[in-house]
């Protein structure tokens, strides 16, 4: 490989550094633009009650929507958002819309509660606008109870005394409290449960193999039983297929979310669905 690259490996390594730096800018610029003109959108994705494929909860997931790229991933813009603190911003934009959204669903008569992903820095900057939120939801007729925030493992186990602090205020004040991505990380149970955890979401990379794989199936199984006798429900993650529901179904798994049951949906798609599954009952 280094061969290959001959003399001018070290021309070319700058090159291609140059151009990242570059593409960082450019994205920071249309970042920046996107956020003053309000480019972004919540999509919704059902979480539905494994037993009757019901539903009853939701993930908001963040979606820019790019004059010219068209729909953009969050995996390749909440990092930089993250890096340069414009994620309090796009917090803001996140909670505000899953209230107006959360409104619209109370006008409706439709009981789901709303998962946000929050970010680490959202919980660890000094100065954070989680500090308000209790108060907004009392001024807009919202209870924290129809919330479920999402933090990922990595934010329990490092945890400052100001992400215990804030952690601690929030389920005190009612919001539920998910802990996403779970068994990639290091997190023990007993700590979760300790930190008033209600859920834990299995990650997709779990759910993918238990087809297919003994072990992966026994993985599943183990965190879900380990899960139920702390208390914690469990929500699975990235069930594509009926043979994945049919075995989390088997194994006790309480909450299932992923393609095979919907796709992360604009929110107008996403009360249709509600209204037309409520017509059906
Ligand atoms: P996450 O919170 O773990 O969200 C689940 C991701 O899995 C979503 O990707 C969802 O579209 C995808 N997914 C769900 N079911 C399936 C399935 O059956 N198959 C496949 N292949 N994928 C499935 P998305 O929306 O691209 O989000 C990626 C990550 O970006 C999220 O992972 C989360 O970490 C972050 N993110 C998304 N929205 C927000 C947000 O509003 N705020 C923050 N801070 N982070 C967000
Ligand atoms: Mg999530
Ligand atoms: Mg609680
Ligand atoms: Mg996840």
């Amino acid at each position: 490989e280094a061969k290959q690259h001959g003399r001018n490996g070290f021309a070319f390594f700058n090159a291609q550094m140059r151009e990242q730096a570059e593409h960082r800018m450019t994205l920071l610029k249309d970042l920046r633009v996107a956020l003053a003109q309000q480019q972004f959108a919540l999509y919704y994705q059902p979480i539905v009650k494994m037993t009757d494929q019901s539903i009853v909860k939701a993930e908001a997931l963040i979606r820019w929507l790019h004059p010219d790229k068209g729909i953009v991933s969050p995996a390749l813009f909440i990092p930089l958002a993250e890096e340069t603190q414009l994620i309090h911003g796009m917090g803001e934009f996140i909670f505000n819309s899953a209230c107006e959204t959360l409104c619209t669903l109370n006008q409706l008569g439709h009981q789901v509660q709303l998962s946000i992903n929050v970010s680490p820095v959202q919980f660890t900057a000094k100065h954070s606008t989680l500090n308000n939120w209790h108060q907004q939801l009392n001024a807009k007729g919202l209870t924290a109870e129809q919330f479920v925030i999402e933090i990922t493992e990595g934010l329990m186990m490092n945890a400052l005394p100001r992400t215990q602090q804030r952690l601690a205020a929030l389920t005190k004040q009612g919001f539920a409290l998910a802990l996403d991505d779970f068994g990639t990380g290091y997190s023990s149970l007993a700590y979760l449960k300790q930190m008033d955890t209600d859920f834990i979401k299995i990650d997709k990379r779990f759910v993918d193999g238990i087809a297919n794989s003994a072990d992966d199936l026994a993985l599943c199984e183990a965190m879900i039983m380990m899960a139920h006798q702390l208390g914690l429900k469990v929500i699975a993650e990235g069930i594509e297929t009926a043979t994945q529901h049919q075995l989390l179904l088997q194994a006790g798994c309480d909450f299932g979310q992923g393609f095979y049951y919907a796709k992360p949906m604009p929110k107008d798609s996403f009360i249709k669905l509600l209204n037309k599954y409520l017509k059906e009952r």
